[in-house]
């Protein structure tokens, strides 16, 4: 199996005024493709840091970043492979645009000369994928419950065939009533696709749910790293432990 990223020795430090915030500190990870990891740790961890620097939005202050073996460039970015689900569906959807053209822009973006008639098939394709009709494309955001605009996000992150998606906190905005129908919208997803998952919460009981390895963030630093079910079965860590008896449950 090939490694999609790989981070070693890896800091983002911030300093103000004389005092240094290490936001990430020392990681060194590998990420096979193919796989479903989960990362977790309490807010102000480093979970959305990680990610920046995952995606080219930021650089380290130490060590590197690759993504299948090339640094990733803070400049170019990583285009189309990689695509990002935030926690909150209102930023990243413009109430101005259309359903289909908010699914469809990266496409317009990452492939410019593909025809229209493509993008409308995938369109179709990616809101069946998501669970949501195509006959809603000329709506707009804003008529849309919370649960169903995170769907058009995800059709959105979709639509350019992305090897990995990334979610940040992806449901932790949701009403607990939608999360877990959400959840499994990715569960879906990941099942017999090529597509290689990355998700972020501070709520392990999410992690359990969708993902097959864990990593658990504490301060900057990798505490604990593992299969999740041995992770919950035998946490290694003190503060992995006390993330496991703090577990919400999921109405699944
Ligand atoms: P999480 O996503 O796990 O809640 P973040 O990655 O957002 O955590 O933040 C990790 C730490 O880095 C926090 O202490 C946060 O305050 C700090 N941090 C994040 N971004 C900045 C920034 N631009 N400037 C200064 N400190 C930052
Ligand atoms: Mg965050």
């Amino acid at each position: 199996m090939s490694t999609l990223f790989s981070l070693r020795n890896v800091s983002r430090h911030y300093t103000r005024g004389g005092q240094t915030t290490r936001a990430l500190d020392d990681i060194t990870l590998d990420i096979d493709e193919g796989t479903q990891l989960g990362v977790v740790g309490e807010s102000g961890s480093g979970k959305t840091t990680l990610i920046r620097l995952l995606t080219g939005l930021d650089a380290p202050t130490g060590g590197e970043v690759r993504f299948r073996g090339d640094p990733v460039n803070r400049r170019a970015g990583l285009g189309a492979d990689v695509q990002v689900v935030f926690q909150d569906p209102r930023s990243s959807l413009d109430p101005r645009m259309t359903v289909r053209r908010t699914v469809t822009e990266p496409l317009r973006s990452h492939r410019p000369r593909q025809p229209s008639t493509n993008r409308h098939a995938r369109f179709d394709e990616v809101m069946r994928q998501v669970g949501l009709d195509a006959s809603m494309g000329e709506r707009y955001p804003h008529e849309f419950s919370g649960g169903q605009r995170q769907r058009i996000a995800i059709a959105r992150a979709l639509a350019p065939h992305p090897t990995v998606l990334i979610g940040d906190e992806p449901v932790s905005a949701l009403d607990v009533s939608v999360r877990a129908q959400i959840l499994n919208v990715f569960t879906d997803l990941v099942r017999d696709r090529d597509l290689s998952l990355l998700m972020v919460s501070h709520d392990l009981g999410v992690i359990r749910h969708v993902c097959e390895r864990v990593v658990v963030l504490r301060k900057g630093r990798i505490v604990e790293d593992g299969a999740t079910a041995e992770v919950f079965e035998n946490p290694q860590h003190p503060y992995t432990a006390e993330l496991v008896a703090a577990m919400p449950r999921l109405p699944v």
